[in-house]
């Protein structure tokens, strides 16, 4: 895991964040959350917003601008900003200014805010992910404090849902996927297979879009293809392993 997202991890609690909760927040140009950043990941939602803004299509977009790779927790694919030179500037960055405001990625619109699931890790995850189970914290303790907000009005200003459909159906696929990737590393032992199985998460989530189509539907239509094939991997094993027993 980056160690930034680890510090966020270990520090939760004391980040943690009410909708209501005010927080103070003022820009001071530092250029902290658009260099030396190596955890600008995108969701498939980010990627078709950004391949639509710049009229590429996502495959493009991640060969000019991207980086793929499993997780080292997760075991899941990744995608991400790949970040530029020295300073580890995002490649978005033009001129001091990003170049893609109004289509940015959620993390970096919601910034200083951020978002996820407490998990229980004896239970299936999916299950525990609702929109009424979003934590938030803030993280911008480093910034500057000249104006006060809420997260609620802060979301609102962004026009990012409160109720957020896609964030919530997301988190809910990602955590069956890593669920089931886990248990096809264990079995998979030939490279060729887990790289079929890596290989369609990755066309099947981020890259079957077509950018001048809404996007909901095209994920749906993506995640329960995915999902119906990948979930055939548990029952497959338990079937063999009665068989063999
Ligand atoms: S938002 Fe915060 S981290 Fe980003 S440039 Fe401004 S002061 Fe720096
Ligand atoms: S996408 Fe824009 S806001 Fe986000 S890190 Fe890159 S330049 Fe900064």
């Amino acid at each position: 895991m980056d160690e930034r997202l680890k510090q966020i991890a270990e520090n939760f609690d004391n980040m943690k964040i009410g909708l209501d909760d005010k927080f103070r927040f003022s820009c001071k140009q530092c250029g902290k959350c658009c260099t030396e950043r190596e955890d600008i990941l995108l969701t498939p939602f980010d990627l078709f917003r950004l391949s639509k803004k710049l009229n590429m299509t996502p495959n493009d977009f991640v060969e000019k601008y991207g980086e793929t790779y499993i997780g080292d927790y997760s075991r899941m694919v990744i995608v991400r900003l790949k970040p530029r030179g020295s300073i580890r500037r995002c490649p978005l960055l033009k001129d001091r200014k990003c170049s893609v405001h109004d289509a940015k990625p959620r993390v970096c619109a919601m910034f200083p805010i951020g978002r996820g699931f407490r998990l229980d890790p004896k239970k299936p995850g999916a299950d525990q992910i609702t929109s009424d189970n979003i934590e938030y914290i803030f993280n911008g303790a480093h910034c500057g404090n000249a104006e006060e907000h809420t997260v609620r009005e802060w979301f609102e200003y962004f026009n990012i849902p409160i109720k957020d459909e896609f964030f919530v159906e997301w988190q809910k696929t990602l955590s069956e996927l890593s669920e089931i990737i886990q248990i096809a590393e264990k079995k998979f032992t030939m490279e060729k297979t887990m790289d079929a199985l890596w290989s369609a998460i990755y066309v099947l989530m981020y890259m079957r879009y077509d950018i001048k189509q809404e996007f909901m539907p095209q994920f749906e239509k993506n995640r329960d293809e995915l999902l119906t094939m990948m979930r055939t991997i548990p029952a497959f094993y338990s079937g063999r392993a009665k068989n063999v027993g």
